[in-house]
């Protein structure tokens, strides 16, 4: 087997010290030695002169829930240098659990990409197995979704669980949970987790709490469209509090100009939650836009009660396909016919409409 020697690259190790210029040298896939210059007989040199030499990175926020079993080689991550996914958040985990609710959702999705796709499982544990089966080149993690869940059990309904309801989410993700998954993710600004009140939540969330796993969640308003987004950090918060949950709120940001500037204050009230004993933190894109479903984007959570609304397709005249809309209680006509598309790309801040507090 060859010695490789990667040569004169800026080192992060990932431990948290300092960068260094070094040489990295591998054998049988393995790191034999890293040094601060000192040379190596190689077989095969890579100069990495001005490049950062580090172990990989880790994507906190992937929706690749199904991407592995269509193509295991994930060359679009592995080309910026991720080496494992965190999948299944704001709520959705869309490859399991399936039953006849959340196969609808799952079949939408798919159908994107292949006609021909073959489920071999519907709990959680056999969606890794088969994730496993696919042998994906990167690591992956998995989390079930409160969204998920909720369909699971009560379909796209917008009122609270009975009790009966809440102990089969409960159960459920106690389930997802032991077959392997990290975490529990929410979907607050989402069909149907936006219908769940916080109670519920924290309910499901101790399942989370007992396992000593992640609460994640998509918070339930980033900017000012329902319950503002201090409430709705605050939101939380208090499950963290109350559960003890380690939690993390999904791609912070101060979305809509009633709360630009004020990300002194978001990250004021992460700092104060975990100066109290909390274990909280947050995560970012790495892009100044949002990025969303045109479903979750563009339509009134109350219009898309009581049933799965897809994607969302947008035809060459910038306008939404008509064809989406499912037919339910509520018809989204004003909606498809009057809406661009494009808004669901709205900028996050834009320096030419205003200018934004330091
Ligand atoms: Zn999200």
């Amino acid at each position: 087997m060859h010695t490789i020697e990667i040569k004169n690259g800026i080192i992060v190790d990932g431990s948290g010290s300092d960068s260094y210029i070094g040489n990295v040298y591998l054998k049988d896939k393995e790191i034999i030695a890293i040094t601060h210059g000192e040379v190596i007989n190689s077989d095969i040199s890579i100069d990495a002169t001005g490049k950062i030499v580090t172990p990989g990175f880790i994507d906190l926020h992937s929706h690749s829930d199904f991407s592995f079993l269509l193509d295991s080689t994930a060359q679009s991550k592995l080309r910026q240098g991720v080496t494992m996914e965190l999948l299944g958040n704001c709520g959705f985990s869309l490859c399991a659990p399936l039953n006849k609710y959340t196969k609808e959702d799952f079949d939408s999705w798919i159908s994107e990409y292949t006609d021909t796709f073959d489920i071999t499982w519907s709990d959680f544990g056999g969606y890794i197995a088969a994730s496993k089966k696919a042998k994906a080149t990167i690591n992956l993690a998995f989390q079930v979704g409160h969204g998920t869940l909720r369909a699971s059990v009560m379909g796209y309904e917008d009122r609270t669980p009975s009790a009966d309801e809440l102990d089969k989410m409960k159960n459920l993700a106690g389930e997802c949970l032991d077959a392997g998954a990290l975490g529990l993710s929410t979907g607050l600004v989402y069909s149907p987790g936006t219908y769940s009140r916080t109670d519920e939540l924290i309910s499901i969330a101790e399942e989370v709490s007992k396992r000593n796993k992640l609460y994640s969640t998509h918070q339930r308003d980033e900017g000012n469209d329902s319950v503002g987004l201090y409430v709705s950090l605050n939101e939380a918060i208090e499950v963290g509090r109350r559960t003890e949950c380690k939690v993390q709120v999904s791609h912070v940001k101060c979305d809509s100009k009633a709360v630009w500037g004020t990300a002194d204050k978001y990250i004021n009230l992460l700092e104060s939650a975990n100066k109290e004993g909390l274990d909280i933190a947050g995560d970012q894109y790495p892009y100044n836009r949002w990025s969303t479903s045109l479903a979750g984007g563009l339509f009134p959570i109350w219009a898309q009660a009581g049933k799965f609304i897809g994607m969302g397709y947008v035809r060459n005249d910038g306008y939404i396909d008509p064809d989406f809309v499912l037919s339910g209680e509520y018809e989204l006509e004003v909606a498809t016919k009057r809406v661009r598309a494009n808004v669901c790309l709205k900028p996050l801040y834009d320096p030419k409409l205003e200018k934004v507090k330091t």
